[in-house]
């Protein structure tokens, strides 16, 4: 049995992996629920999965949730904070944990989970942003085994299934759907709105992750968060968009064989591959009807109408504290865009400023990340202040 904490329970891959988990009450059992600030679905939540504790970040709702679970009668432990989740987190309450919190926030629970040497199913792809190399080197420490569910980086790791296969890796081929703005110029997206930004063609996600990929940023974080799982330097990742989003990565050897992975568009995959691995479980999705869908195509990105994912290679090359200043200024750009502060362009616009005002220094330590990150969020709330 695996015994399981989700880590940002309420949220769209949250959802995807209580499914999952609830359709194999045999070897899988959620524990551990975690959540930022809605009470009200966590303790939803808690009815129908019955964990032991349940965590909400935001100290206003601490007295809510406990009074919630004693109200429904469940014996489920209420606990609020970092500390107490990373502690849930580390300890015995869990031996695998699904890491998705949105964003820098989810890094020191996913660090947690590593140190500990959990089976780790990471989708939180910004702690790898901010901290890869020492989250690689955490995980390794502490003997946890990564299972990445972003679809792409978990099409990787199926298609490179031990050492032998990775040491004759040539390159990976990143797919992207394009997002909704695919096959717009620069001069057309001046005045897209949040709304039209978050409805993705193919994928329902978080509002972070659809914003993300409709600049483009979404698949930039991509290529850095497979730098650090695949060992792989930026020269040798390239993103192809592929609008169907039906493959959804693919690897090239250096024997001219190229390995693809294919499915629908739905993370309860990614996430049974990551509870059931090396085995395969039923995730609740169908197979693919290859005659239905007829037609898979491939084009290249378009880096002018998308800066964003020019930024993210640049850097990724640049390396040190760059990556984590990407992230952090790309995490405000896009709360002040869905809030209406600013617009979509201004979104590249504000990620490459900070970027050129924190000038990469080395990644000697976490706390050199953390201070790169926050300085970062400073400099780029200025900008948002200036454009409002
Ligand atoms: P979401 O916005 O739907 O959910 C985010 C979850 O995080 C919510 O449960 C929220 O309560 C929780 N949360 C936020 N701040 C928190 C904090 N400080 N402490 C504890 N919990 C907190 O987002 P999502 O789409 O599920 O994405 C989650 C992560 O997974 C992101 O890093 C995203 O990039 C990654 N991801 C998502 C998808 C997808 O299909 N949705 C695909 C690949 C990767
Ligand atoms: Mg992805």
């Amino acid at each position: 049995m695996r015994r399981v904490a989700v880590l940002g329970a309420t949220g769209s891959i949250g959802t995807s992996a209580l499914d999952v988990i609830a359709r194999h009450p045999d070897r899988l059992r959620a524990c551990v629920l975690a959540a930022g600030s809605n009470v009200a679905a966590l303790l939803e939540l808690c009815r129908r999965h019955r964990p032991e504790h349940a965590v909400i970040d935001d100290a206003a709702g601490f007295a809510a949730l406990r009074d919630g679970l004693l109200d429904a009668g469940l014996s489920t432990q209420a606990h609020c904070g970092g500390e107490a989740l990373d502690a849930l987190v580390s300890g015995d309450a869990c031996d695998t944990v699904v890491a998705a919190i949105v964003g820098a926030a989810g890094l020191s629970s996913t660090l947690a989970a590593a140190t500990a040497g959990k089976r780790l199913l990471l989708a939180n792809k910004e702690s790898l942003v901010l901290a890869g190399e020492l989250l690689m080197q955490a995980a390794h420490a502490g003997g946890a085994t990564i299972v990445p569910i972003d679809s792409e980086h978990n099409a990787i790791f199926q298609c490179l299934p031990d050492a032998h296969a990775h040491a004759g890796l040539k390159r990976i081929l990143l797919t992207a759907s394009g997002g909704p703005f695919r096959g717009r110029r620069r001069d057309d997206l001046t005045q897209v709105t949040p709304e039209q930004a978050v409805a993705h063609p193919k994928w329902s996600m978080g509002p972070k992750i659809s914003v993300d990929s409709a600049t483009l940023m979404n698949k930039g974080l991509e290529v850095i968060e497979a730098h650090h799982l695949f060992g792989v330097d930026g020269d040798r990742i390239q993103v192809l968009v592929h609008p169907q989003s039906l493959v959804h990565s693919l690897v090239e050897f250096v024997d001219g064989s190229t390995l693809a992975q294919l499915g629908l568009p739905d993370m309860r995959t990614a996430l049974a591959v990551g509870f059931g691995w090396p085995e395969r479980i039923a995730s609740g999705v169908a197979g693919l009807d290859m005659l239905a869908h007829g037609r898979l195509d491939f084009e290249p990105p378009d880096l002018d109408a998308f800066p964003c994912l020019r930024l993210a290679f640049e850097a990724l090359s640049a390396g040190g504290t760059a990556p984590a200043v990407l992230n952090a200024a790309n995490e405000v750009a896009v709360s002040a865009f869905l809030q209406r502060r600013i617009g979509f362009l201004a979104i590249p616009a504000l990620v490459e400023d900070t970027l050129a005002a924190l000038p990469s220094t080395p990644a000697t330590s976490l706390a050199v990340l953390r201070d790169a990150d926050a300085q970062a969020r400073r400099i780029a709330a200025q900008a948002v202040g200036a454009c409002a």
